[in-house]
């Protein structure tokens, strides 16, 4: 009975051009990768789909530094953190986090997570008690929506970007405690919330700001601290989450915020208090993480990063106008997320399809990641991508519209 259910099921998302399905990687997370595909073929692919937007991923000295860390600490933490999991190697990342962020969170404290899924839960939840309300941004993450659902909270959501509509919804508010939940660079449009009007907003109302960093760690601001720094805030009212699996190249999590709310979270946060510690040595590695994207090699790379995005657009902005007739159209994203908006599941499907066929790899995102009729290819950007990589995925797009215009007429 069960899968005969699921069987259905199924079916209906294949009918929805919606299935969605795994694909190996067979080498280190690079610009071009050896991908084993459903067919059980192994190839190099171009790919335009990680989140390791500094490339740190296949960075040497990570490497070199998580060799380290298995010397230093073996395999796993073997506990939850509060049990015996939380190693010195841990401390040192919460520590340097919260220098690191320092300028922009007064007498902020960090706690670790495995993942920025966890992370958001947790603080989404902990904090979302009974009587409190949630101000809920309509295009967070999905791990954000989540902690909504779990949270004891009344929530309210709030049109994307809409700073009037959020403005109406506290002023109406009578919670003693309100949070405010946003993500900072939206991951499936690139763009960037309005934080310093929502910051104020929060401090007009005596509200929080919950932000998710998760694509702006490492890759906003001059010294790579995020979205605080590129908006250049600094305010006790703000509880940052960032993921470390990211632009950092490795893995984890953590909440950033005054030392009060960590350590609630820390008594009172059940993802936290019940879940395993990440490995030592990936704790030991972040090290090394955050020293690069602190010095020149971040800033090298954050600079070409921008440089990348630049001749990315130029060159769809260009096959774009013309081909007007495909109805296409390129987010305004100031950020390595770069989407290309398509329209339908299966035209945008087909259209990765043919990409991959010719040894590129951009992901579809359809429904319900994105709104529906705005499935999308996805690209996103790594410093370590050449100037001919990118032209080459150009080159690809622009036949592809070529192709499709013909078809058309
Ligand atoms: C990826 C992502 C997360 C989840 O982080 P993980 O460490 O991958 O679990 C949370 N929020 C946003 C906006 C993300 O893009």
């Amino acid at each position: 009975m069960l899968l005969e259910h699921l069987s259905a099921k199924l079916r209906t998302i294949e009918a929805q051009s919606l299935t969605r399905f795994l694909r190996q990687a067979e080498s280190v997370t690079a610009p071009r990768q050896q991908v084993r595909a459903n067919d059980g073929r192994t190839r190099e692919l171009l790919m335009f789909c990680s989140n390791d937007y500094l490339g740190l991923a296949a960075e040497p000295q990570i490497h070199a530094a998580l060799i380290e860390g298995v010397r230093l600490y073996g395999g796993g933490s073997g506990a939850s953190p509060l049990v015996s999991g939380h190693s010195r190697a841990h401390e040192q990342v919460a520590e340097t986090l919260a220098t690191m962020l320092s300028p922009h969170i007064p007498q902020a404290r960090a706690l670790g997570f495995c993942t920025g899924y966890m992370a958001n839960l947790a603080v989404v939840t902990a904090l979302g008690e009974e009587g409190a309300e949630i101000f809920s941004e309509s295009w967070n993450h999905a791990s954000l929506i989540d902690g909504t659902r779990l949270a004891r909270a009344e929530v309210k959501r709030y049109g994307h970007a809409d700073v009037a509509g959020l403005r109406e919804l506290l002023a109406a508010s009578r919670a003693k405690i309100k949070l405010i939940v946003t993500d900072a660079v939206f991951s499936m449009d690139g763009d960037l919330a309005p934080l310093p009007e929502l910051l104020a907003l929060a401090e007009e109302f005596d509200a929080w700001l919950i932000v998710d960093d998760a694509h702006g760690f490492g890759v906003l601001g001059e010294q790579g601290r995020g979205s605080l720094e590129h908006f250049n805030l600094r305010s006790e009212r703000l509880i940052l989450v960032g993921t470390l699996g990211k632009a950092a190249g490795l893995a984890g999590a953590f909440v950033l915020a005054h030392a009060t709310i960590t350590e609630y979270l820390l008594q009172a946060a059940r993802n936290y208090i019940f879940s395993t510690a990440s490995p030592p040595a990936v704790e030991h590695a972040l090290l090394t993480s955050f020293a690069l994207i602190s010095g020149e090699l971040g800033q090298s790379r954050r600079a070409r990063l921008r440089l990348l995005q630049a001749r990315l657009r130029q060159g769809i902005e260009a096959l774009l106008q013309r081909h007007p007739a495909l109805g296409w159209r390129l987010s305004p994203s100031d950020s390595p997320v770069q989407p290309l908006i398509i329209g339908g599941n299966a035209e945008v499907m087909a259209l990765a399809a043919r990409l991959e066929a010719g040894g590129i790899r951009v992901p579809g995102i359809r429904p319900p990641t994105v709104p529906k009729g705005e499935a999308r290819l996805r690209i996103t950007l790594c410093a370590t991508h050449t100037e001919a990589d990118v032209d080459e995925l150009v080159a690809a797009l622009a036949a592809a519209a070529r192709d499709m215009d013909k078809a058309a007429a």
